[in-house]
């Protein structure tokens, strides 16, 4: 989509941004930057040797390096890119070299336990306002990365109760700049919210997917062959990077854990209905939850088209029309 972005800016926002882990976001993010001129300068960091040489060939960056303490030196914004179990260990190296006044910010899934591990390892020059954009997709690594990536989608901002809002405001308009929408919250509200919104999903469907594969009574052929029934939209959300996700379950525990509890019962309730052939219950929730399907289009997070838009080849009509 050639104009989705808009018009890039014509004065960057910052004169270095140092992004650590290039993978799915951090590439995204680096894309974003440069098509939008939302810096002078990006500095690339990973720890993995081939993704530096990725980034490389893919000119993704102006400097590209392993070491994060050097590599953070001349940035005045730097964002953690890595799974949520990396933030604190990293804050560790980088924090003694972070430049006055630089923006220390990162792309986590869960914000309470990133704040306690990273908040220690600051300097008091630091500004660190971490943040979350809610895009993605099922693929990892610097290939997977697009600059539309957080086009029309929401970025939380969890900025602690003493932040120097001109900052915050600076990194609204970084956000704004890669065509975001911004949200601010607390630490704690997003935990909560995401483990309802996401992360009990995911681990919904890890399960599901999980427990079809090791059904004895129906083969796994027959749960391929016919997953179109409703298998195969589980299966996209459960082939979602393992390491990234085992971090958020044992991060977000609480939060997540409140709400399994309170999937449980929803479902026991489920099962009752069916149990005792009561349809009602059952006709109810289900068009309860067909209005919060309805609302999520409406909100333009989604597309109307039939079967998330998977086309037939006979079908000739616009698929981002909504219906
Ligand atoms: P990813 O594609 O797996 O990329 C992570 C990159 O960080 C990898 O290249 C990884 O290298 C590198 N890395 C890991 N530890 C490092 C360290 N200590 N120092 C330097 N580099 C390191 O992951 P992602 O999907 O972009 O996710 C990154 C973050 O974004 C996570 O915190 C996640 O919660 C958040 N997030 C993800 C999504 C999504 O849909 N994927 C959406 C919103 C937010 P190796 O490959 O060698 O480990």
């Amino acid at each position: 989509m050639p104009d989705q972005l808009g018009t890039p800016l014509q004065t960057p926002l910052f004169q270095r941004v140092g992004l650590i882990g290039l993978g799915l976001i951090g590439s995204s993010l680096a894309r974003g930057i440069k098509r939008m001129n939302l810096a002078h300068a990006i500095t690339a960091i990973d720890a993995d040797p081939h993704v530096c040489e990725r980034v490389s060939a893919l000119n993704m960056a102006d400097t590209v390096t392993q070491d994060a303490a050097s590599g953070v030196k001349d940035c005045d914004l730097v964002i953690l890119c890595v799974p949520v179990g990396a933030c604190g260990p990293l804050a560790k190296i980088i924090g003694p070299h972070l430049q006055p006044d630089c923006i220390l910010s990162d792309v986590g899934s869960v914000k309470s336990s990133v704040v306690q591990a990273v908040e220690p390892h600051l300097p008091d020059h630091v500004h660190f306002i971490p943040a979350h954009p809610v895009a993605g997709t099922e693929y990892s690594g610097p290939d997977a990365g697009f600059s539309t990536l957080f086009h029309n989608r929401w970025c939380i901002l969890t900025p602690p109760d003493n932040v120097v809002q001109s900052k915050a405001d600076l990194l609204k308009d970084f956000w704004e700049g890669l065509g975001a929408n911004v949200e601010w919250m607390t630490a704690q509200r997003h935990d909560l919210v995401l483990a309802v919104t996401s992360h009990l999903p995911h681990l919904i469907a890890y399960n599901i997917v999980g427990t079809a594969a090791d059904l004895e009574t129906v083969t796994q052929s027959e749960v391929i062959k016919f997953s179109a029934g409703g298998f195969r939209d589980f299966t996209r959300i459960a082939a979602s990077d393992p390491t990234m996700w085992r971090d958020v379950f044992l991060n977000n525990k609480q939060a997540v854990l409140e709400m399994l509890g309170r999937f449980t019962e929803d479902l026991a309730l489920l099962q009752r209905a069916i149990r005792w052939g009561d349809g009602e219950t059952l006709f109810n929730t289900f068009t309860r939850t067909r209005a919060i399907r309805r609302s999520i289009i409406d909100l333009g997070q989604e597309t109307a088209a039939p079967d998330f838009g998977r086309r037939s080849p006979d079908d000739q009509t616009d698929p981002s029309v909504k219906r």
